[in-house]
């Protein structure tokens, strides 16, 4: 690894042995079909999720395809595959536009910040990998950085570019001509693609892009490395046809992204796979390098702050600044369907805290209770089976909640099968239920005036007046939390006290 930063591989284990088996079914965005989920190597799952460029603090809508590639993962573990997940780390080549025109996202950052670009990429990655954890996505099988791999793109390129690529001073080019079907994923005509801007002189066709980018003669880049074409750097496309390649074998099942990278990247992606194995039509979805390619759809946000050059942009730590416990965040995302639009508010926000709050405070009475080793209650099964059921049907995860809370609520069930109902659950939605304590979802915001210990003074103060009949004094204290922006919640049905306005 480049850096030194050691990272936990896991999750190959599947959470449970199969369950009633409704057949897996996905929505293919190659064949923007359902399909049922039939695995290369039976009994395994292999996905590549394309990882972000560190250059800056992903945003929350950038977390929602990890969120998303997390659920699908631990879908595909609770229904029996060892999984292998892949995520990389693009610590080079991605431009600042997607179709080979600006500079590298990495460098100007690193000259903006007069830092190298080994720092920032050390810094950023840490801040994402913060956030992984901060929303509970499961650490894959291997975090791999394009930095790594650069000996291993330079033989990809060397084996594609007589029959596939062309010279050109800035660099090599992929001929997207020379393979059958070209963006067929994008439903984009080759030169009329979206966002095709002719922006490198000699491309022969709009869609051509960059194998590898040449430093220009007389420049010293900060990451250059010597290739039959020049000293120079690979591009975005080649990093992830090569590392999902090397990690996970050609075909393998599944590859994610967020919905963007299904009109440029991804079909450049298929492109080089295409090429390199030698296969032809994209009629047989495998011949694009996966079986399957998934896409989350965007988070927006009407208030503009999900750009990461506005000021005070939504990343998870403003959450946290402004006192939301980030998997409220991860329950938002779970609400909607992956393939649909999410419009972040606060108020939505807040409103999947309260539902995660009160999911906490109805398991709490399982704590200490010891899981029956499978659910067999006959109350309990069908739940069991709606729920896979659901999560079979395209990843439902919506519908798969409303199951879950009916099992919270189920009355008159042994308390071990209750509590194994709901561990098998939790180990799909991910937020670790049982372990949480209703306390820990208060995070007090950052510029609050008032401390917690503050507050508890003043509520203990208010309780003596109450019970004192001094009902003027109570009222006081009250008005004078308001002041500061705590409401006083008597008789919440959550059992919280007070709150600090949002
Ligand atoms: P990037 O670091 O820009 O390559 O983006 C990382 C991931 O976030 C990619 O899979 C993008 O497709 C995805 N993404 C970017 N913006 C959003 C958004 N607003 N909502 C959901 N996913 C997004
Ligand atoms: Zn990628």
């Amino acid at each position: 690894m480049a850096w030194g930063m050691t990272t936990e591989p896991n999750s190959t284990a599947p959470i449970a042995t199969p369950v009633s088996g409704a057949p897996l079914r996905l929505f293919n965005s190659l064949t923007r079909t359902v399909e049922v989920f039939t695995p290369v190597h039976p009994g395994e799952a292999r996905v590549y999720t394309c990882g972000p460029t560190v250059y800056n603090y992903p945003h929350i809508g950038n977390m929602r395809a990890y969120v998303f590639a997390d659920t699908l993962g631990r879908v595909l573990s609770f229904k029996g595959y060892a999984l292998r997940h892949v995520i990389n780390i693009t610590d080079v080549g991605h431009l600042t536009d997607d179709a080979d025109a600006g500079e590298d996202k990495m460098e100007k950052m690193a000259r903006q910040q007069a830092q190298s670009i080994w720092d920032i990429a050390r810094h950023y990655t840490q801040a994402y990998w913060a956030d992984i954890d901060a929303l509970h996505i499961r650490q894959p099988y291997k975090w791999s950085i394009a930095t790594d791999y650069v000996p291993q793109m330079i033989e990809f390129a060397k084996a594609i570019a007589d029959t596939h690529c062309y010279e050109l001073p800035s660099g090599l080019y992929f001929d997207v001509s020379t393979v059958a079907d070209y963006g067929r994923l994008a439903r984009a005509a080759t030169d009329e693609g979206e966002g095709r801007i002719e922006a490198v002189e000699g491309k022969r066709h709009a869609a051509d892009f960059a194998i590898w980018r040449k430093t220009p003669d007389g420049e010293k880049r900060q990451m250059e490395w010597d290739s039959p074409w020049g000293k120079g750097a690979p591009g975005w496309h080649l990093e992830c046809s090569v590392m999902s390649r090397e990690l996970l074998g050609l075909p393998f099942d599944i590859h994610t992204g967020g919905i963007d990278h299904r009109e440029i990247h991804h079909p450049n992606e298929i492109a080089q796979n295409q090429a390199i194995t030698g296969c032809g039509s994209l009629d047989c979805a495998e011949h694009s390098g996966a079986r399957m390619w998934m896409h989350n759809n965007f988070l927006i946000d009407r208030s503009g702050k999900m750009s990461k050059s506005s000021g005070e942009f939504l990343r998870v730590q403003l959450l946290i600044d402004k006192g939301f416990h980030p998997l409220g965040y991860r329950m938002m995302c779970l609400q909607a369907h992956y393939r649909s639009e999410l419009e972040f508010s606060w108020d939505n926000l807040a409103a999947a805290l309260t539902r995660l709050k009160r999911m906490i405070l109805a398991v709490s009475p399982l704590r200490d209770v010891v899981a029956a080793p499978e659910v067999n209650h006959p109350k309990l099964t069908p739940l069991l089976e709606r729920f896979d059921a659901a999560l079979s049907d395209d990843l439902n995860t919506a519908v798969a909640l409303t199951v879950l809370d009916e099992a919270i609520t189920t009355k008159k069930v042994p308390a071990e099968q209750k509590r194994a109902l709901i561990e098998r659950m939790d180990a799909v939605m991910g937020f670790g239920l049982l372990a949480l304590n209703r306390e820990e979802l208060r995070i007090h915001p950052k510029d609050a005036t008032i401390t917690e210990a503050e507050i508890e003074a003043a509520l203990a103060r208010r309780k003596e007046a109450r019970a004192a009949k001094d009902f003027a004094a109570s009222d006081a204290i009250r008005d004078e939390l308001a002041t500061k922006s705590v409401d006083v919640m008597d008789g919440d049905p959550l059992g919280w006290e007070w709150k600090l306005q949002g």
